[in-house]
């Protein structure tokens, strides 16, 4: 049985103050649902967060994490740190952190390894460039960035993964991949797992899509048979937005 999943990955916004408002107002706003539903603030606001969610079904994630236990890596925040907070999720492999501070496959096979030995939840993000899709080559950019960073895990790892297709043309653009696209994408993404590992993982991992999604074009994507649910961006930073978007679950 896959879990549905509706998470905000607020990347570097929202401060401590507004953080409080927020999260305040989605408590309040927070629809009745089955899906988990997941948000992402800095680091340096994960602490208040889970202050303020203690009573919600609302769950904290971080947005990164080192590999290593912990050491000289100034700057850094190690699987320990987080779960010394009560935060259990981590999001790894967001095509920012690809693209702005050059984490790369073999990178985040350490982190997510780590994280895994850990026991903390993955969402593991992952998705083509837009000449990768102009030049036809989409599927074989998404199929070895999961083969290079997820397939040395054991086959028990699988139930602390969650994947986030998020074709980079997509992410802050304005431009959503069409439903069809995306779902297109996602069979794809388990057909590589099947074969890759069983069709029982295949079946059950939760794949979102990631990438302009919004209350307008929420209910159509998650419609798709093999999306089950979404890792949003900007419309997470405003609580009308992300309801809305949770209530197209
Ligand atoms: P947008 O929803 O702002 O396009 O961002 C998607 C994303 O990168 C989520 O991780």
């Amino acid at each position: 049985m896959r879990t549905k999943i509706v998470a905000g990955n607020w990347k570097m916004n929202k401060n401590l103050q507004e953080t409080e408002e927020l999260l305040a107002e989605l408590s309040a706003k927070l629809p009745d649902t089955d899906a988990d539903v997941i948000v992402a603030p800095t680091f340096v606001n994960l602490q208040a967060a889970k202050q303020a969610l203690q009573d919600s079904k609302i769950q904290v994630a971080a947005q990164n994490m080192h590999f290593a236990e912990s050491g000289a890596y100034t700057g850094e925040i190690s699987a320990d740190m987080l779960l010394s907070l009560g935060v259990d999720i981590v999001i790894l492999g967001h095509s920012e952190r690809r693209a702005y501070f050059g984490e790369d496959d073999e990178l985040l096979a350490k982190k997510v390894k780590t994280a895994i030995d850990k026991d903390l939840r993955v969402i593991f993000c992952f998705g083509e460039e837009l000449e990768d899709r102009k030049s036809d080559n989409h599927f074989a950019v998404v199929e070895s960035q999961l083969k290079n960073a997820l397939f040395d895990l054991d086959a028990s790892a699988w139930s602390k993964i969650v994947l986030a297709y998020e074709p980079v043309w997509a992410i802050g653009t304005g431009e959503t991949a069409s439903p069809e696209q995306a779902q297109e994408m996602h069979a794809f993404i388990r057909k590589t797992i099947a074969d890759g590992f069983n069709a029982s993982i295949a079946e059950d991992v939760s794949i979102l899509y990631g990438g302009s999604v919004k209350p307008a074009n929420a209910a159509e994507i998650f419609s798709k048979p093999d999306v089950d649910g979404g890792l949003i961006g900007g419309a997470s930073l405003k609580a009308e937005d992300f309801t809305d978007i949770i209530k197209a679950i």
